[in-house]
């Protein structure tokens, strides 16, 4: 079993070990390698302090990114490289943060305090794989499994309960029993997490390969994020356009769109709405009326919250106020979305609305329509038809000009204009705009 080592972190290995110090590339970077995947970035492990460390590369910028934990970073060859000394966490009496950290000679004892067996894998290029905790076998089998005994591991820190999950959702692995039961049991303690950490292992988990699957398994677990999804769970939703309740359409639409962060959110949060807007008609058929806008009050909440940032969370409210609302194949109704959404939102609100579809009764498949108004969409763009503003032939000046005076009057004409082109009631041309405009608004 090989790690193929970028030659920036062989080179800090090579030049720790010349000083005189043990060093591994450790954790994720060695986990993605042995699985083919391509590791975000490469940490190291060493058994030099952090003033040795500064000491060895002294010759290259080093950021004392945390060095009370024991961590430097050097850039080498243009990259950042983290070197942290092997450590040894004390107690932890907030199931957050170690109370104080100790460095330790033994790589074993660093390996230890990491949270699952395929993070807790080193990797010299020379001694090759040290493996104290089975890490291979389990990432052979894929099976996510704590170091060492799992209540006192997520007492510890309890970030590790979403880490395991996501972990799941991103490589595919399923959790060892005594893992998963300790992990649920658990999971109230996320309540003590910063909301920060806690959203970008939610991200993460959304956008794993298997995040359909992780959703459908933990509820329990993502309820203590978002507490707003357990009345979804098990919500039979009495309607011959859906097979499944409102929590399995909901993970399967998540599971039907492309891994984005703002897609995958979007697809968990649309319905959210929906068991409070529960009717029944005198048929015995269940309705959702106005759910799109109150899954959106909700997720005015639930965004900000969590600390999502302001484009995310714009762009999220957006898609899910629309997900619903029914767009024909026709191209001035299809101009009019590429005005209101901007193309790129347009592109977004079709692939959440095929991903919704996709979690549907099969019987009543709208993918064909969809993607009619995709292909139009397309050819609008293409011959560069004109659908905002910013593309009419003629400008707030133009109008001026004729007499209309800024304000309101001025930005109605123009949204006048904007629509008789798109209706093509007239060419977008300035000249019979412009008299398109003297013949059909009062002009003083
Ligand atoms: P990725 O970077 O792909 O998200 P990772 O496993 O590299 O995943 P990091 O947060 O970068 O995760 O952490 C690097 C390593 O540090 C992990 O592989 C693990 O060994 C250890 N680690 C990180 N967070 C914890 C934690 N909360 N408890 C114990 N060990 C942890
Ligand atoms: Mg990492």
């Amino acid at each position: 079993m090989k790690v193929h080592l970028p030659s920036f972190a062989g080179q800090a290995i090579s030049r720790l070990n010349a000083a005189g110090f043990d060093a591994y590339v450790v954790g994720g970077c060695v986990r993605d390698s042995l699985i083919g995947r391509v590791p975000d970035d490469w940490d190291i492990a060493s058994s030099a302090t952090p003033e040795q460390t500064k000491a060895v590369f002294e010759d290259l910028p080093v950021i004392e990114t945390g060095i009370q934990h024991g961590t430097v970073t050097v850039l080498l060859e243009g990259r950042p490289l983290e070197i942290t000394t092997y450590r040894l966490d004390g107690q932890y009496s907030d199931g957050r943060h170690p109370d104080q950290v100790h460095f330790t000679k033994k790589l074993k004892e660093d390996l230890a305090r990491r949270d699952f067996t395929v993070n807790a894998l080193a990797y010299h290029p020379r001694l090759g794989i040290v493996d104290c905790f089975g890490g291979v076998e389990d990432l052979q089998q894929g099976v996510i499994r704590c170091v060492g005994e799992p209540d006192r591991r997520f007492q510890e820190d309890a970030l590790r309960v979403m880490r395991g999950i996501r972990f799941a959702s991103q490589l595919g692995f399923s959790l060892e029993a005594k893992t998963e039961i300790s992990l649920r049991k658990h999971a109230p303690l996320l309540q003590k997490i910063a909301a920060e950490r806690l959203r970008v292992e939610l991200v993460k988990l959304l956008c794993g390969a298997q995040a359909e699957k992780v959703l459908l398994n933990f509820p329990d677990v993502l309820a203590q994020l978002i507490p707003e999804l357990l009345p979804m769970v098990g919500f039979d939703q009495r309607t011959p356009y859906h097979i499944y309740d409102v929590y399995q359409h909901t993970a399967h639409s998540v599971g039907a769109v492309e891994s984005d962060p703002i897609l995958r959110l979007t697809m968990l949060l649309h319905d959210i709405g929906k068991p409070s807007c529960f009717t029944v008609d005198y048929k015995g058929q269940g309705h959702f009326k106005g759910h799109g806008a109150v899954s959106v009050r909700m997720c005015e909440e639930i965004l900000p919250r969590l600390r999502f940032d302001n484009h995310t969370t714009e762009r999220v409210l957006k898609l899910v106020k629309y997900h619903d609302a029914v767009i024909e194949p026709r191209e001035n109704l299809i101009k009019r979305w590429l005005n209101r959404l901007t193309p790129d939102g347009f592109e977004q609100l079709m692939k959440v609305k095929l991903a919704d579809n996709a979690a549907q009764n099969p019987i009543y498949d709208r993918s064909d329509c969809y993607r009619a108004i995709i292909r139009i969409a397309h050819e609008i763009l293409q011959r560069e038809d004109c659908f905002s503003l910013s593309s009419l032939a003629v400008n707030g000046d133009d109008l001026m000009e004729l007499g209309i005076p800024a304000g309101k009057k001025l930005g109605e004409t123009l949204q006048f204009l904007l629509q008789a082109v798109i209706d093509e009631k007239c060419v977008n041309d300035r000249e019979q705009l412009l008299e398109y405009c003297r013949k059909y608004r009062q002009i003083p």
